[in-house]
Order: C-alpha cells, then structure tokens, then sequence
C-alpha cells in the first residue's frame, strides 16, 4: 500500500468540495489498513476513512489528516447470509442480491458504499428501513485492533451509530442477514423507488441531505417552510426540487456550504444537526 501525498479530494466527493489531503491511501487488505493506521500514529495525524464521498465535504485548504479510502468490495453469500466488505457499492450489491432473490430494496438509490452506510445508518426516511434492519455483524479496525460488533454493540439509531462517537474506527466488512424474495417482485419494487427518487430528488452535485430530521419532521419541510428552496451562497444552493439538498451549481467551496448552513439555521430558527459532514482543515468534524 502506498501513501501518497497532497491528493485532490474534490474529485473523490459527489459534491466536487475539498483542497487536499496531506496523506492519502487506498485500502485493498486488512493489512493494508493495519499500515495505514501505524501511518497515522506515526505522522501524529487522524485516519479519516472515505467511501464514495457521498456524504462528506472537506475544507479548501490541505486536510491535516490520512485520508483512507476503502477500496474492498468483495460479497460472499450462503443461503440468507451475505458477507460483503465495506468498500462495495451498496446499489451494487442490492441490484446483485434481487438477481438470486435476496431482498435489500428498502436500501434502493443510496449512493455510496456498504461502510459509509453503516457508519451512518443509511436508510429510508425517520420512520422507514434502515440498514441496521439486515445487520449482524461489523467488523472494525478501531485503536489498531480488530473487533466484530454484534448489532447491538453498534447501538444503531435514525442516521446514527457508536461508529459516530469512537476514535476513528475503520469499518471493514459486514454480515448482512437479507430475507428471500421473488427476484422479479424485488425487481420491481427496486425499479418504482428509483422512479420515485428521480422525481424528488435532485442528480447533480449534491452531498444528499444536509441535515438530519428534527423530532421526527423532515429536514426538508423546516427548510421549505421558511421560504429557502432556491436559497444561495456564492454557488451553493437550496435546491429547487428538494430542500434538504445543497447543490453546488459551479465552482461552490467548503465556505459557501458552511456560510449557507449557518444561514438556513438563522431563518428557519432550528438548531439543525447537520447529517453531511463536513471536514475541517485540521481533520476535525464541523458540527
Ligand atoms: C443523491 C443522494 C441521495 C441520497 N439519499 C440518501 C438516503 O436516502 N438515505 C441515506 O441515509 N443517505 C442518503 N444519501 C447520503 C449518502 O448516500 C449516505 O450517507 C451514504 O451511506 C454515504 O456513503 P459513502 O460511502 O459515500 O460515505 P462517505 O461520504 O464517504 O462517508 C460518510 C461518513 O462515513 C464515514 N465512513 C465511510 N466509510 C467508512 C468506513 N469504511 N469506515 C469508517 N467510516 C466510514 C466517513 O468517515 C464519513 O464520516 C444520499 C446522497 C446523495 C448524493
């Protein structure tokens, strides 16, 4: 595994927002996560781990940090139960498993990989299906060692996980318990909630939802209800279609995004908790 260094970390987020990462590395084996977490030690820097960077913007300047991305994505399945290691495409390995009747369509247009998703409990809406639905273990790379969470041990909740609140733990592989189904019934159930997305949702520059649901009532319906949908700073937006949703219309910077939600927090008058997240220079999270 090399490290590289001064890598460009805009082109590995969907929002297209970042400088540079000081250290950058890209984790195939265990092994290779083990070295990159003795790096890290070593250059007294924090291991920020990345999946698809669909969730995540990082600041404009040089990121203090090991920026680690999770490159394996292997899925091994045995009747119910699926293996699959952290750096797969989620939409990927829920197309795959509707092929041989195994049923993840609640878990359908998410983008990202499988470990961005369990870190943050990806899934439906405040009151739909989660990914914590179909979990039984995690196995992580957390202080140097290697542990496997029961599902109960992640204290999975509404967009949130222990990985959360732990010393940047390195999630590395799942097993999924996934409930059979005809393929064909999955297939279409897959094919309705990607049609609905694209009427509600935006398909350009975005990072997802911005912020989480307050008390059960969609982050979109706050923002909406204060008249923001369109709202903007330099090239970020409130889109148009959903109001949950920052778009970066052209060259937005991490300062456009941080002044645009410090701006929707003011009007709607709601200490939003921000779902994004957001990195700061110095590798530490935005609140
Ligand atoms: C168009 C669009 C629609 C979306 N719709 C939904 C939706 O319906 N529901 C939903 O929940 N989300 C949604 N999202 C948000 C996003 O897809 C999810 O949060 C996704 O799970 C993030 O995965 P990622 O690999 O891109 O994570 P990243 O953005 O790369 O990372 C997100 C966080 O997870 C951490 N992380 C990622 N991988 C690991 C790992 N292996 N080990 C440790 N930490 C890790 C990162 O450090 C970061 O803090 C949407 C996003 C977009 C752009």
């Amino acid at each position: 595994m090399q490290i590289q260094e001064l890598i460009p970390l805009a082109p590995r987020t969907t929002m297209r927002i970042g400088g540079n990462a000081r250290y950058y590395a890209e984790l195939q084996t265990q092994r290779d996560a083990e070295e990159a977490w003795q790096f890290a030690q070593q250059n007294n820097v924090p291991m920020i781990v990345l999946g698809a960077g669909s969730n995540t913007i990082f600041a404009d300047g040089t990121i203090g940090a090991l920026v680690a991305r999770v490159l394996a994505n292997a899925t091994d399945v045995s009747g119910n139960t699926v293996r699959v290691d952290a750096g797969a495409s989620l939409a990927t390995v829920v197309t795959q498993l509707a092929k041989r009747g195994l049923d993840l369509s609640p878990l359908t247009g998410i983008p990202g990989t499988v470990g961005g998703a369990l870190f943050g409990n990806a899934g439906q809406g405040p009151q739909g299906i989660w990914i914590d639905h179909f979990v039984q273990t995690v196995t992580v790379l957390l202080n140097g060692e290697w542990k496997t969470f029961s599902r109960e041990e992640c204290e999975f909740r509404y967009r949130e996980s222990i990985f959360k609140h732990l010393d940047h733990p390195l999630l590395w592989k799942t097993t999924l318990s996934v409930p059979s189904r005809a393929a064909k019934e999955i297939e279409s159930d897959i094919n309705t909630l990607l049609k609905k997305r694209s009427i509600a949702q935006p398909f350009t520059r975005t990072a997802g939802s911005c912020f989480k649901a307050m008390n059960g009532t969609p982050a979109w319906k706050i923002i909406d209800a204060a008249g923001l949908k369109g709202a903007k700073v330099g090239d970020l937006q409130v889109s148009d279609k959903h109001a949950n949703f920052l778009i970066n219309t052209g060259n937005g910077t991490y300062d456009d995004a941080k002044s645009l939600v410090t701006e929707i927090r003011e009007k709607t008058g709601s200490p939003l908790e921000l779902e994004m997240r957001f990195i700061e220079e110095s590798g530490a999270l935005l609140q």
